[in-house]
This record gives structure tokens, C-alpha cells and sequence, in this order.
């Protein structure tokens, strides 16, 4: 039987800290979400392993440190609403949950949809609104965003995600093409849109009017 709090702990160490993210509340969040129930339950011995893992409608958890780069891009300080595409196990969505002020996560696949948000609830996230639907178009409801995260791979940055991101707000979106991409932090500022390139990574394709046919 894991220990699954020393495996959080250790995670943090190793893959995230040893690898030069500094956030303190990322760490704090990633050794308290217990991520191993993010998983089906043949693969939570390697919940807290340096990879991604397959979930449901052949989709993956993000490999821990990638969940950690993502997140401490967007500067998060518990006032912000932020709008994550592609909640697949949840797990992402429970790590800004701990960050941020609001949540807003939209999956695609109704089931993953459904197995997040009960997870979501169970653990007791109140803060967190998953819905079904197409996130390229981004949530124009309750836009605009202070954070906005994408979890799946697109060939272009979806427009709308860029109309609803707020002064000063942050976006990371993995761009290229279906098998690798470059994670891209757009921020809105006052004189225009800047773009930084924080490295290569490997996602899951963004399926939608602003990413891939299906
Ligand atoms: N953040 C997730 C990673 C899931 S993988 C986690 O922590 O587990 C990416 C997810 O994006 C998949 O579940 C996939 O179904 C979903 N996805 C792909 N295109 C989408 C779209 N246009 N709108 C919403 N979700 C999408």
C-alpha cells in the first residue's frame, strides 16, 4: 500500500521544486490534492509518477510538473476567475480550485464531465462549475477570465479565449500540431497582447470550431 501523502510530498520535491518552479501555493496545493483519486483505481500506484496517465475517451491526466508549470504561469493569488478547457479527470480544475477564487472547467465528453464533477464533490470543491460543451469558445457567459488555461493541444489560439481574458489576465495554451506543441502564455496588457514560449510538451488534441476536426 502507497503512502500517498509522502508520494505527494516526494512529487513536490523531485519533479516540481527540483525543476525550478518556485510558487509556493502550487506546491502547497499539489501536496494536499489527492491526486491518486483523479485515476482509475488499477493505476493509483502511479498516481504521483513523473508522466501522464490514460483516463476515459482515450484522454490523459497531465504528467504532475506540466500541471505545475501551467498553473504557476498564471500567477494565481485566490482572487481570480479562472476558465480551464478540458477538465478530463479533474484534477487540474481541483489544483486551481485551491488557487483561485472561481473556477470554470468545460469537457467535451459528457462522462468525463460527470466522473470530474462527482470526484469535484465528493472532495468538497464548492468553488468549481464543470460544464459540457465546446471550450474553444470559451465560456462568454461569465467571461471574461483571469486565468485561462488550455489542457489540449489546438494548431492556432482559439480567438474567443483571447476576446475573454481580462486586463491584465493570463492565458497558457498549448499551440502546434497534433503530436507536439509549444506551451504559449499570452497576457493581455494594456498596450497589446504579449506572448512568451515556455517550452515544448505533448498534449491530447483540442477538438472544436477553433482547434482540430474531429
Ligand atoms: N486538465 C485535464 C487534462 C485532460 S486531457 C486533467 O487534469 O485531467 C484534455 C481534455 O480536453 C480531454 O478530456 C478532452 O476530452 C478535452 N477536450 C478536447 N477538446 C475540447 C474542447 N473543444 N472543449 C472541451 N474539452 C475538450
Amino acid at each position: 500500500m502507497v503512502n500517498f501523502k509522502k508520494a505527494r510530498e516526494r512529487m513536490v520535491e523531485t519533479q516540481i521544486a527540483a525543476r525550478g518552479i518556485h510558487d509556493e501555493g502550487v506546491f502547497e496545493a499539489m501536496r494536499k490534492v489527492p491526486r491518486h483519486l483523479f485515476v482509475d483505481e488499477a493505476l493509483r500506484d502511479q498516481a504521483y509518477s513523473d508522466h501522464p496517465l490514460p483516463i476515459a475517451e482515450k484522454q490523459t491526466i497531465s504528467q504532475p510538473y506540466i500541471v505545475a508549470l501551467m498553473t504557476e504561469s498564471l500567477e494565481l493569488n485566490g482572487a481570480e476567475k479562472v476558465l480551464e478547457i478540458g477538465t478530463g479527470s479533474g484534477y487540474q480544475s481541483a489544483i486551481l480550485a485551491e488557487l483561485a477564487d472561481r473556477v470554470f472547467s468545460i469537457e467535451r465528453h459528457p462522462d468525463l464531465a460527470y466522473r470530474a464533477n462527482s470526484i469535484l464533490r465528493k472532495l468538497g470543491y464548492q468553488n468549481i462549475i464543470v460544464r459540457v460543451g465546446d471550450g474553444s469558445l470559451g465560456w462568454p457567459d461569465d467571461a471574461p477570465f483571469d486565468g485561462i488555461i488550455v489542457t489540449a493541444g489546438t494548431p492556432k489560439i482559439p480567438q474567443p479565449l483571447i476576446d475573454q481574458l481580462n486586463m491584465g489576465g493570463r492565458l497558457v495554451v498549448p499551440v502546434g500540431d497534433r503530436f507536439g506543441q509549444d506551451l504559449i502564455l499570452v497576457r493581455r496588457l494594456a498596450e497589446g497582447i504579449k506572448k512568451t514560449n515556455l517550452g515544448g510538451v505533448r498534449f491530447v488534441n483540442l477538438v472544436g470550431k477553433w482547434g482540430w476536426k474531429e
